[in-house]
């Protein structure tokens, strides 16, 4: 155990998630924050939206002015330039363009966008204009794009289900500018059961990863915990393939180990994941 001291002289890593505020704690910069401490990064925070939401779903949202979420960054960089970066929820078109162009101003390189347009029971949180502004001016920002199945299809305007469709959005979204895309979600059936397909492509080759699908209810924030664990691995100095392998393990144990919160939907919990040994950065 380290002493303060020493935690004073060693400039800690740091993680900055730039999304929505859920102040039900299960997605959104909460889940965020709790992923990025609980996968030994010091958690940055810069608030996007305010959600008006619980575990029963979502009843509003407020956007912040896009000079307000402005001032946050400017004032956190001019003492601190975290070491990766994930966007989240950002709401509205005006904030999407304004956090895009302060990321490329400010060259951060470990970018991590997750694409977030509505939630898990269909509530808007992205506004009217997000969309395309996401795709001209984030996607060719970021190191990873990790869309679900139903996001990569909004953004590529076809619909994505089939491995060749997935593929076909992976290739569409590194042609928009993104240096690798993980798209998540896709249900298959095999011989053995129900298959979880996630696909990775960095503009080179495709990675079809499977896992056994979790049967259950929808739980609540996986978007968030996966892309937040993506950007933790990432400032920690873990390779990108690595990372994002990595990051699937957290967000498995994230579900097996989903909490009952409210009357709602069941909340991933990012501190469920246990690092194995030898698997440090
Ligand atoms: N609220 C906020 C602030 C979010 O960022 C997200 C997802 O990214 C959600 C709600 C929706 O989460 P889910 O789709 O997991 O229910």
């Amino acid at each position: 155990m380290s002493t303060s001291g020493e935690n004073k002289e060693t400039r800690v890593r740091a993680a900055l998630s730039i999304a929505g505020l859920d102040p039900s704690g299960g997605a959104g910069l909460i889940a965020d924050v709790r992923t990025f401490d609980h996968l030994g990064v010091h958690p940055m925070g810069v608030a996007s939206s305010i959600t008006f939401q619980s575990t029963r779903g979502v009843t509003g949202r407020y956007d912040l002015p896009p000079g307000e979420v402005r001032a946050q960054l400017d004032t956190l960089y001019e003492d601190r330039r975290p070491d990766a970066v994930k966007t989240g929820m950002l709401g509205s078109a005006a904030v999407m363009q304004e956090v895009a162009g302060f990321v490329k101003e400010r060259e951060a390189r470990m970018l991590v966008v997750d694409p977030v347009i509505e939630s898990g029971d269909g509530a808007p949180l992205l506004g009217k204009g997000g969309l395309s502004k996401m795709v001209e001016l984030l996607l060719p920002l970021a190191a990873l794009v990790t869309p679900n199945v139903k996001e990569a299809s909004a953004i590529c305007g076809f619909d994505v289900f089939e491995v060749s469709d997935i593929e076909a959005a992976a290739l569409w979204i590194v042609k928009a500018g993104a240096g690798a895309v993980l798209v998540t979600g896709a249900r298959r059936e095999d011989e053995g059961g129900a298959i979880a397909t996630d696909v990775y492509f960095d503009g080179r080759k495709f990675r079809v990863m499977d896992s056994p699908w979790i049967e259950g209810e929808r739980i609540h924030g996986t978007g968030c915990v996966l892309s937040a664990a993506v950007t933790a691995f990432l400032a920690s100095g873990v390779q990108l393939p690595t990372a994002v392998e990595r990051a699937r393990e957290v967000v498995r144990s994230a579900i097996l180990g989903a909490v009952r919160v409210g009357s709602g939907t069941a909340c991933a919990d990012p501190t469920s994941f246990k690092e194995t040994a030898g698997e440090t950065a």
